[in-house]
Protein backbone atom coordinates (compact mmCIF):
# COMPACT_ATOMS: atom_id res chain seq x y z
CA UNK A 1 0.00 0.00 0.00
CA UNK A 2 1.17 4.20 -0.93
CA UNK A 3 1.53 6.17 1.76
CA UNK A 4 -1.24 8.04 2.21
CA UNK A 5 -0.70 11.92 3.65
CA UNK A 6 -3.42 13.61 5.41
CA UNK A 7 -3.49 16.90 6.96
CA UNK A 8 -4.14 17.54 10.50
CA UNK A 9 -7.88 18.99 11.62
CA UNK A 10 -7.70 22.50 12.51
CA UNK A 11 -8.33 21.81 16.04
CA UNK A 12 -5.55 19.68 16.54
CA UNK A 13 -3.03 22.12 14.37
CA UNK A 14 -4.02 24.59 17.05
CA UNK A 15 -3.13 22.42 19.66
CA UNK A 16 -0.15 21.33 18.61
CA UNK A 17 1.27 24.43 18.09
CA UNK A 18 0.47 25.80 21.44
CA UNK A 19 1.92 22.63 22.73
CA UNK A 20 4.98 23.13 20.74
CA UNK A 21 5.44 26.73 21.74
CA UNK A 22 4.55 26.13 25.25
CA UNK A 23 7.58 26.37 27.85
CA UNK A 24 5.51 23.90 29.73
CA UNK A 25 7.35 23.17 33.23
CA UNK A 26 6.01 19.79 33.05
CA UNK A 27 6.64 17.96 29.78
CA UNK A 28 7.06 14.72 31.74
CA UNK A 29 2.95 14.39 32.02
CA UNK A 30 3.61 13.06 28.31
CA UNK A 31 3.93 9.62 29.43
CA UNK A 32 1.11 9.57 31.93
CA UNK A 33 -0.97 10.33 28.97
CA UNK A 34 1.14 7.53 26.80
CA UNK A 35 0.34 4.57 29.61
CA UNK A 36 -3.14 6.19 30.46
CA UNK A 37 -4.08 5.38 26.27
CA UNK A 38 -1.94 1.90 26.74
CA UNK A 39 -3.67 1.26 29.73
CA UNK A 40 -7.13 2.03 28.01
CA UNK A 41 -6.88 -0.41 25.06
CA UNK A 42 -5.51 -3.03 27.62
CA UNK A 43 -9.01 -2.43 29.13
CA UNK A 44 -11.02 -2.22 25.86
CA UNK A 45 -9.27 -5.63 25.04
CA UNK A 46 -10.69 -6.85 27.94
CA UNK A 47 -14.00 -6.00 27.77
CA UNK A 48 -14.47 -7.09 24.06
CA UNK A 49 -12.51 -10.24 24.67
CA UNK A 50 -15.54 -11.17 27.17
CA UNK A 51 -18.00 -11.18 23.78
CA UNK A 52 -15.12 -12.74 21.72
CA UNK A 53 -12.81 -15.39 23.46
CA UNK A 54 -10.85 -15.51 20.59
CA UNK A 55 -9.64 -11.84 20.75
CA UNK A 56 -7.43 -13.34 23.58
CA UNK A 57 -5.03 -15.58 20.96
CA UNK A 58 -2.60 -17.00 23.45
CA UNK A 59 -1.30 -13.96 24.81
CA UNK A 60 -3.81 -13.23 28.56
CA UNK A 61 -1.32 -11.22 30.12
CA UNK A 62 -1.94 -7.54 29.77
CA UNK A 63 1.44 -5.19 29.58
CA UNK A 64 3.13 -1.98 28.89
CA UNK A 65 6.70 -1.67 28.21
CA UNK A 66 8.46 0.90 27.80
CA UNK A 67 11.84 0.62 26.27
CA UNK A 68 14.28 3.51 25.53
CA UNK A 69 17.02 2.86 22.72
CA UNK A 70 19.98 5.43 23.23
CA UNK A 71 21.91 5.10 19.88
CA UNK A 72 18.78 5.55 18.12
CA UNK A 73 17.31 8.00 20.39
CA UNK A 74 14.14 6.92 20.95
CA UNK A 75 11.52 6.00 23.51
CA UNK A 76 8.68 3.33 22.98
CA UNK A 77 5.74 2.55 24.41
CA UNK A 78 3.63 -0.35 23.72
CA UNK A 79 0.57 -2.18 24.74
CA UNK A 80 -1.04 -5.60 24.12
CA UNK A 81 -4.57 -4.12 24.14
CA UNK A 82 -6.89 -3.24 21.29
CA UNK A 83 -4.62 -2.23 18.80
CA UNK A 84 -6.05 0.30 16.24
CA UNK A 85 -7.19 0.04 12.23
CA UNK A 86 -5.69 1.96 9.44
CA UNK A 87 -9.06 4.22 9.54
CA UNK A 88 -9.24 4.35 13.97
CA UNK A 89 -5.70 5.40 13.26
CA UNK A 90 -6.71 8.32 10.63
CA UNK A 91 -9.51 9.32 12.94
CA UNK A 92 -8.28 9.06 16.49
CA UNK A 93 -5.06 10.25 15.99
CA UNK A 94 -5.96 12.47 13.46
CA UNK A 95 -8.53 14.39 15.16
CA UNK A 96 -9.36 15.59 18.66
CA UNK A 97 -12.37 13.21 20.13
CA UNK A 98 -11.51 13.44 23.49
CA UNK A 99 -14.01 15.87 24.87
CA UNK A 100 -11.84 17.26 28.30
CA UNK A 101 -9.32 18.38 25.15
CA UNK A 102 -12.24 19.93 23.61
CA UNK A 103 -13.21 21.56 27.14
CA UNK A 104 -9.31 23.10 26.99
CA UNK A 105 -9.49 24.75 23.48
CA UNK A 106 -12.70 26.01 24.90
CA UNK A 107 -10.82 27.31 28.11
CA UNK A 108 -7.95 28.39 25.95
CA UNK A 109 -10.27 30.53 23.37
CA UNK A 110 -11.17 32.63 26.29
CA UNK A 111 -7.77 32.20 28.00
CA UNK A 112 -6.63 36.29 28.01
CA UNK A 113 -3.00 35.67 29.08
CA UNK A 114 -0.32 33.22 27.92
CA UNK A 115 0.57 32.10 31.44
CA UNK A 116 -2.76 30.90 32.05
CA UNK A 117 -2.67 29.40 29.14
CA UNK A 118 0.18 26.79 30.10
CA UNK A 119 -1.82 26.56 32.98
CA UNK A 120 -5.03 24.95 31.65
CA UNK A 121 -2.98 22.63 29.46
CA UNK A 122 -1.08 21.55 33.01
CA UNK A 123 -4.34 20.81 34.28
CA UNK A 124 -6.29 19.19 31.25
CA UNK A 125 -3.46 17.25 30.01
CA UNK A 126 -3.38 17.39 26.33
CA UNK A 127 -3.29 13.42 25.71
CA UNK A 128 -1.48 11.91 22.61
CA UNK A 129 -0.41 15.27 21.43
CA UNK A 130 1.45 15.84 24.61
CA UNK A 131 3.90 13.65 22.62
CA UNK A 132 5.23 16.36 20.84
CA UNK A 133 6.60 18.20 24.09
CA UNK A 134 9.72 15.90 24.03
CA UNK A 135 9.36 14.30 20.28
CA UNK A 136 10.57 15.64 17.22
CA UNK A 137 8.47 13.01 15.31
CA UNK A 138 6.11 10.03 16.66
CA UNK A 139 5.88 6.84 15.09
CA UNK A 140 2.87 4.88 15.96
CA UNK A 141 2.45 1.07 15.12
CA UNK A 142 -0.61 -0.85 15.41
CA UNK A 143 -2.40 -4.04 14.71
CA UNK A 144 -5.92 -4.03 15.39
CA UNK A 145 -6.57 -7.23 17.59
CA UNK A 146 -8.12 -9.89 15.29
CA UNK A 147 -6.80 -8.41 12.28
CA UNK A 148 -3.72 -9.49 9.83
CA UNK A 149 -2.97 -5.92 8.85
CA UNK A 150 -0.62 -3.74 10.95
CA UNK A 151 -0.01 -0.13 9.87
CA UNK A 152 2.04 2.68 10.37
CA UNK A 153 0.91 6.89 11.52
CA UNK A 154 4.07 9.02 11.30
CA UNK A 155 4.19 12.84 12.32
CA UNK A 156 6.45 15.60 12.92
CA UNK A 157 3.41 17.22 14.80
CA UNK A 158 3.45 20.28 12.10
CA UNK A 159 1.21 20.25 9.61
CA UNK A 160 -0.18 16.27 9.02
CA UNK A 161 0.62 13.07 9.11
CA UNK A 162 1.22 10.20 6.79
CA UNK A 163 -0.02 6.54 6.90
CA UNK A 164 0.74 3.68 5.43
CA UNK A 165 1.11 -0.06 5.74
CA UNK A 166 3.50 -1.37 8.24
CA UNK A 167 7.10 -2.37 7.36
CA UNK A 168 9.04 -5.68 8.41
CA UNK A 169 11.28 -3.92 10.22
CA UNK A 170 8.48 -1.81 12.25
CA UNK A 171 6.38 -4.70 12.59
CA UNK A 172 8.87 -6.42 14.97
CA UNK A 173 8.71 -3.87 17.26
CA UNK A 174 4.91 -5.12 18.79
CA UNK A 175 4.68 -7.17 21.63
CA UNK A 176 2.11 -9.42 21.14
CA UNK A 177 0.02 -10.26 17.95
CA UNK A 178 -1.86 -7.48 18.53
CA UNK A 179 -1.99 -3.95 20.01
CA UNK A 180 0.18 -0.52 19.93
CA UNK A 181 3.55 0.84 20.00
CA UNK A 182 4.20 4.68 19.94
CA UNK A 183 7.56 5.65 19.40
CA UNK A 184 9.01 8.80 20.33
CA UNK A 185 12.42 10.85 18.87
CA UNK A 186 12.99 12.44 21.64
CA UNK A 187 14.31 16.33 21.37
CA UNK A 188 17.85 16.62 21.83
CA UNK A 189 16.89 18.64 25.29
CA UNK A 190 15.43 15.99 26.71
CA UNK A 191 17.87 13.18 26.79
CA UNK A 192 17.18 12.76 30.53
CA UNK A 193 14.13 10.72 29.30
CA UNK A 194 16.86 7.95 28.40
CA UNK A 195 17.83 7.56 32.55
CA UNK A 196 16.46 4.74 33.91
CA UNK A 197 15.48 6.36 37.10
CA UNK A 198 14.15 9.38 35.69
CA UNK A 199 12.05 7.18 33.60
CA UNK A 200 10.95 5.04 37.16
CA UNK A 201 10.32 8.05 39.03
CA UNK A 202 8.14 9.42 36.17
CA UNK A 203 6.13 5.98 36.32
CA UNK A 204 6.16 5.77 40.22
CA UNK A 205 4.74 9.71 40.60
CA UNK A 206 1.98 9.46 37.57
CA UNK A 207 1.22 5.68 36.96
CA UNK A 208 1.86 3.90 39.72
CA UNK A 209 -1.86 3.34 40.08
CA UNK A 210 -2.33 1.85 36.73
CA UNK A 211 -3.27 -1.61 37.16
CA UNK A 212 -1.40 -3.37 33.57
CA UNK A 213 1.98 -4.18 34.81
CA UNK A 214 4.54 -1.46 33.46
CA UNK A 215 7.80 -2.64 31.97
CA UNK A 216 11.06 -1.07 31.85
CA UNK A 217 13.15 -2.43 29.19
CA UNK A 218 16.92 -0.62 30.29
CA UNK A 219 19.20 -2.47 27.94
CA UNK A 220 19.90 0.79 26.34
CA UNK A 221 19.33 2.95 29.16
CA UNK A 222 21.82 4.80 31.07
CA UNK A 223 21.94 4.07 34.96
CA UNK A 224 22.08 7.27 36.35
CA UNK A 225 24.22 5.58 39.54
CA UNK A 226 27.20 4.34 37.73
CA UNK A 227 26.39 6.11 34.79
CA UNK A 228 26.95 3.74 32.44
CA UNK A 229 25.61 1.25 29.70
CA UNK A 230 23.12 -0.87 31.61
CA UNK A 231 23.22 -4.06 29.73
CA UNK A 232 22.78 -6.68 32.92
CA UNK A 233 19.30 -5.55 34.86
CA UNK A 234 17.43 -8.57 33.10
CA UNK A 235 16.43 -9.31 36.31
CA UNK A 236 15.03 -5.50 36.91
CA UNK A 237 13.36 -5.89 33.16
CA UNK A 238 10.95 -9.00 34.47
CA UNK A 239 9.47 -7.05 37.15
CA UNK A 240 7.21 -4.14 36.55
CA UNK A 241 8.15 -0.89 37.74
CA UNK A 242 4.22 0.22 38.94
CA UNK A 243 2.71 -1.18 41.92
CA UNK A 244 0.16 -2.92 39.04
CA UNK A 245 -2.49 -2.86 41.97
CA UNK A 246 -5.85 -0.61 42.99
CA UNK A 247 -4.49 2.37 45.30
CA UNK A 248 -7.49 1.39 47.58
CA UNK A 249 -6.21 -2.01 47.88
CA UNK A 250 -2.60 -1.15 49.38
CA UNK A 251 -1.93 -0.12 52.86
CA UNK A 252 -2.44 3.68 53.75
CA UNK A 253 0.85 4.38 55.20
CA UNK A 254 2.62 3.39 51.66
CA UNK A 255 0.76 5.99 49.31
CA UNK A 256 1.84 9.81 49.50
CA UNK A 257 -0.46 12.98 48.79
CA UNK A 258 0.70 13.72 45.34
CA UNK A 259 -0.40 9.52 44.23
CA UNK A 260 -3.87 10.04 46.37
CA UNK A 261 -3.69 12.96 43.47
CA UNK A 262 -3.27 11.98 40.55
CA UNK A 263 -5.40 9.40 41.28
CA UNK A 264 -8.35 12.01 41.65
CA UNK A 265 -7.32 12.97 38.54
CA UNK A 266 -7.01 9.90 36.81
CA UNK A 267 -10.58 9.09 38.18
CA UNK A 268 -12.04 12.10 36.45
CA UNK A 269 -10.70 11.34 33.08
CA UNK A 270 -8.36 14.17 33.55
CA UNK A 271 -11.14 16.85 33.85
CA UNK A 272 -10.77 18.15 37.53
CA UNK A 273 -8.80 20.83 37.89
CA UNK A 274 -8.62 20.91 41.91
CA UNK A 275 -6.97 18.59 44.26
CA UNK A 276 -9.64 16.55 46.19
CA UNK A 277 -10.72 18.57 49.95
CA UNK A 278 -10.21 14.99 51.51
CA UNK A 279 -9.05 11.69 51.28
CA UNK A 280 -11.02 9.02 53.08
CA UNK A 281 -8.79 5.16 53.02
CA UNK A 282 -10.55 2.53 54.53
CA UNK A 283 -10.81 -1.14 53.28
CA UNK A 284 -14.07 -3.64 53.25
CA UNK A 285 -14.61 -7.11 52.73
CA UNK A 286 -17.69 -6.98 49.99
P1 LIG B 1 -8.27 10.08 25.00
O1 LIG B 1 -7.37 9.02 25.57
O2 LIG B 1 -8.79 10.96 26.08
O3 LIG B 1 -9.37 9.55 24.15
P2 LIG B 1 -5.91 10.78 23.52
O4 LIG B 1 -5.50 12.00 22.74
O5 LIG B 1 -5.01 10.41 24.63
O6 LIG B 1 -7.38 11.04 24.04
O7 LIG B 1 -6.04 9.54 22.53
C1 LIG B 1 -6.86 9.65 21.38
C2 LIG B 1 -7.40 8.32 20.94
O8 LIG B 1 -6.40 7.55 20.25
C3 LIG B 1 -7.90 7.39 22.04
O9 LIG B 1 -9.23 7.68 22.40
C4 LIG B 1 -7.80 6.02 21.37
O10 LIG B 1 -8.94 5.77 20.56
C5 LIG B 1 -6.60 6.18 20.45
N1 LIG B 1 -5.38 5.62 21.06
C6 LIG B 1 -4.36 6.31 21.58
N2 LIG B 1 -3.41 5.48 22.06
C7 LIG B 1 -3.85 4.21 21.85
C8 LIG B 1 -3.32 2.89 22.13
N3 LIG B 1 -2.15 2.71 22.76
N4 LIG B 1 -4.07 1.82 21.74
C9 LIG B 1 -5.26 1.99 21.10
N5 LIG B 1 -5.81 3.20 20.83
C10 LIG B 1 -5.11 4.30 21.20
MG1 LIG C 1 -5.61 9.53 26.53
Amino acid sequence: MSTQTRHFNADVSRLLDIVANALYSNKDVFLRELISNASDACDRHRYEAIQNPSLINKDPDYRIVIEADTSARTLTISDNGIGMSKDEMIDNLGTIAKSGTKNLMEQLQNSASHDNALNLIGQFGVGFYASFMVASQVDVISQKAGDKDIYYWTSDGKTGFDVKQADKSDKDILISDRGTAVRLHIKADHSELFINEKLKQIIETYSDHIDVPIYLKGSDTIDAQDNKEDGDNKEDEDKPVNQASALWARPKNDITSEQYNEFYTHLSGGLSMDEPTLTSHWQAEG
